[in-house]
């Protein structure tokens, strides 16, 4: 049984969500930091369990867990094998701010990770200080080394944002040429919260582009499992860029990923509005097969595209709460 859409667009990768807490301060995300909601309850690892089960059944082989932050679980390394133990599960990948990272990466790794995304969205210490909220870039780049030492695929992901692009990207070239790791943009968002960081920071991708193009740099052709970013390399540099451009024409044609919240609704999209309650048969008593129904019955209605063009965001608040 497999997950095709009314588009004829084939679903085997899942975003779930693991928690909407975050202890950094992202300007486009949680500006103000995460406020605690007492009515919130996240899911178990055995609801983990059940979900990666009920997903992998239906042709799912890929699971990124995000959040919010997904470091600071407590129980994260069960929450990784929980996934991993699954069968028909082959990637279990995690997108992170890489806070403990040098310290925790091992164990995330023999707990059954594969592939991590850490976010850095510059690496001038003043810079990326304003942005998160935090002054840990020198830990979470000895992470990045100490992740890729382990073999785990690493990637690094950017948002790009108006103010920091010139500089920024001049100096993740030099971090490239040397170190075979991925650098991808992310063009920055609307979202309900950040409309005025949005209007002064957008920045269209065709600026990564032209930047790129005129060095020498040179997209990767494409293949049809390949996700939303666009790869570019260069023959003078080990490391690649890659960029992600929601608000390009076509964008969403390729979309291959459903995602779970952390209060374990289904979204069918980032910015579509409200979602598919699936907690309520995460229940061990529950009959086999009910979950596997519930989604399939769903997907029919997943929308062929997002209206970020019309600034459009449909019900998401901030990126934290469904995980990206
Ligand atoms: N806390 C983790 C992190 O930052 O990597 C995982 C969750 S975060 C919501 C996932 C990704 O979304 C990060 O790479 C973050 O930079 C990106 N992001 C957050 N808000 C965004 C926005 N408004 N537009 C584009 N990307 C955004
Ligand atoms: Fe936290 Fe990630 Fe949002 Fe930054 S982007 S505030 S690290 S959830």
């Amino acid at each position: 049984m497999g997950l095709t859409d009314s588009f004829g667009r084939r679903f085997r990768y899942l975003r779930l969500s693991i928690t909407e807490a975050c202890n950094f301060r992202c300007v486009y995300c949680l500006p103000n930091g995460y406020a605690r909601d007492p009515d919130a309850q996240f899911l178990s690892v055995s609801e983990i369990r059940r979900l990666a089960a009920g997903f992998a059944a239906l042709g799912v082989t890929k699971v990124r867990l995000t959040g919010g932050e997904p470091s600071v679980r407590a129980d994260l390394p069960a929450v990784i094998a929980g996934v991993a133990d699954t069968p028909g599960i082959a990637r279990v990948a995690m997108t992170t701010n890489g806070w403990k990272l040098a310290e925790r990466v091992g164990a995330w790794r023999d707990a059954g990770l594969t592939h991590l995304n850490v976010s850095v969205d510059s690496l001038d210490q003043n810079t990326f200080g304003r942005l998160t909220g935090h002054n840990r870039l020198p830990d979470i780049l000895s992470g990045i080394d100490q992740a890729t030492a382990l073999e785990l695929g690493v990637k690094v992901n950017a948002v790009l944002l108006r103010d920091a692009f010139e500089a920024g990207i001049e100096d993740f070239a030099a971090w490239l040429r040397d170190r075979p790791t991925t650098v991808r943009f992310i063009e920055l968002m609307r979202t309900l919260d950040n409309v005025d960081v949005f209007e002064r920071q957008h920045l269209g991708g065709a600026a990564v582009e032209r930047w790129l193009t005129e060095r020498g740099w040179a997209p990767l052709p494409r293949r049809p499992e390949d996700g939303p970013a666009v790869e570019y390399s260069h023959p003078d540099y080990l490391g690649r860029f890659g960029l992600i451009a929601p608000y390009a024409a076509h964008f969403c044609d390729g979309c291959n990923r459903l995602r779970v919240t952390a209060r374990g609704k289904l979204r069918l999209c980032l910015f579509g509005e409200g979602g598919v309650q699936l907690r309520d048969l995460l229940d061990e008593a529950i009959e086999p097969g009910r979950l596997e129904a519930r989604i399939l019955e769903a997907l029919p209605t997943k929308a062929r595209g997002h209206s970020l063009m019309l600034a459009q965001s449909g019900d998401l608040r901030r990126m934290a709460d469904v995980g990206g």
